[in-house]
């Protein structure tokens, strides 16, 4: 059996090898290293595949999120409503422009920001949701724009984990995760579902003014060559990284097939079983969906019932099977977020799951027989 990592990027490049090289090859001859021709290919390819008029590349995913909420032009003091469970990039960013993060507690079954602590958290000085989609899950993206219509918000996505997964509304309309919001951030660094070969990032609107804003933003606020109309910042993607991200895009939809494909074995194999809670694709909006695109697996995480989650974790890692707790300690209780105003019985969904969630290994490249190893490996445990 191959060696089981959390993440397979040798296997992955193996069978790509020839275009990654090639297209990587074309920078170098050219010489074209910033904003070449690979970028701006990239950003039209990528546009076209999610169906959004506007793909701004830039430097990383965090980047993404803070240009993404600099272009809206929030200020300091404007409360920001975003998931106590998610990376903390995406209230880290909220905090360094000055604004307000308000964190909220999750749904308990699809680990997305939940719908009714967001109405409890909004005062008169909230300016922006920013929903993650988180382990590759659409948020309940139909509640989420109906709150920000009523409220006047302004909706951030923040896609790094579901780039490809498709957002079905309860009125049956299609739109890919990122493309729902007034705005939205991905990240390629090279784990997530689309990853290139270093750091980089893009942000996603249909919006032309706020476009054109950020097209700014990204370039030191340079509109037009030595004249700065806005305070920017200098995040660009490398035209190497879009040569590999170009390379690779044409494959998205079957790397997110392979993670669903995945994905359904484990769950087959963890049924029904009474300590294993397996992961839900249900839309978020609830109606549960069996083989639908509305979940591309970025992680596949369990939740652990009332056995000993931490014992897990040794005992797969003792069999060579690695695995991750994503996120073992809520952002509500991190030293560098903590705020008077939060009551910890309010986060009791991240609480709980920061105890009971398991991560194991997912990606494009597992096979069966990791896959039967894992599971048994998991069960043995369990028993
Ligand atoms: C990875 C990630 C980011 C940050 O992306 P970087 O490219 O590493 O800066 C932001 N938000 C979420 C939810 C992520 O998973």
């Amino acid at each position: 059996m191959k060696k089981i990592q959390m993440v397979d990027l040798e296997g992955q490049y193996a069978p790509i090898k020839d275009e990654v090289n090639s297209s990587i090859q074309e920078v170098i001859d050219t010489a074209a290293f910033i904003n070449g021709p690979k970028v701006k290919a990239f950003q039209a390819n990528l546009e076209a595949y999610l169906n959004v008029k506007y793909v701004i590349p830039c430097a990383n995913g965090t980047d993404a999120l803070q240009i993404a909420m600099m272009g809206l032009g929030l200020k300091p003091g404007d409360e920001v409503i975003t998931a106590d469970f998610t990376f903390a990039a995406t209230v880290e960013v909220i905090a360094l422009l000055g604004l307000t993060p308000v964190l909220v507690d999750v749904d308990p079954e699809y680990f997305n920001i939940d719908i009714d602590a967001i109405k409890k958290a909004i005062t008169p000085k909230t300016k922006a949701i920013v929903p993650v989609h988180l382990f590759g899950q659409c948020a309940n993206m139909d509640a989420i724009m109906e709150i920000a219509k009523a409220h006047n918000l302004f909706v951030i996505e923040d896609n790094a984990q579901a780039i490809g997964a498709t957002y079905t509304s309860l009125n049956a309309s299609k739109a890919k995760a990122g493309t729902i919001g007034h705005v939205a951030s991905t990240s390629f660094f090279p784990s997530k579902n689309l990853g290139c070969y270093g750091d980089g990032g893009a942000i996603f609107t249909n919006d032309d003014d706020l476009a054109h804003t950020i097209r700014g933003i990204v370039n030191h606020g340079m509109y037009e060559r030595y004249h700065h109309d806005v305070v920017g910042v200098n995040s660009r993607l490398d035209s190497i990284q879009a040569a590999v991200l170009d390379a690779k895009l044409p494959h998205l939809d079957n790397y997110n097939k392979a993670r669903q494909s995945a994905a359904r074995k484990y769950n087959l194999a963890f049924k029904n079983h009474p300590n294993i809670e397996t992961p839900k694709a249900g839309n978020g909006c609830k109606t549960i969906c069996d083989n639908c695109d509305c979940h591309v697996f970025h992680q596949y995480t369990l939740k652990i019932k009332n056995a000993d989650r931490d014992g897990l974790v040794a005992h797969l890692n003792a069999k060579g099977i690695p695995c991750g707790v994503y996120y073992p300690i809520p952002l509500h209780k991190q030293k560098a977020y903590q705020d008077e105003r939060y009551n910890d019985a309010d986060f009791q969904v991240t609480n709980q799951l920061s105890k009971e969630v398991i991560s194991l290994p997912m990606h494009t490249e597992l096979d069966d027989d990791q896959i039967e190893f894992i599971t048994a490996s998991v069960l043995s445990f369990l028993t």
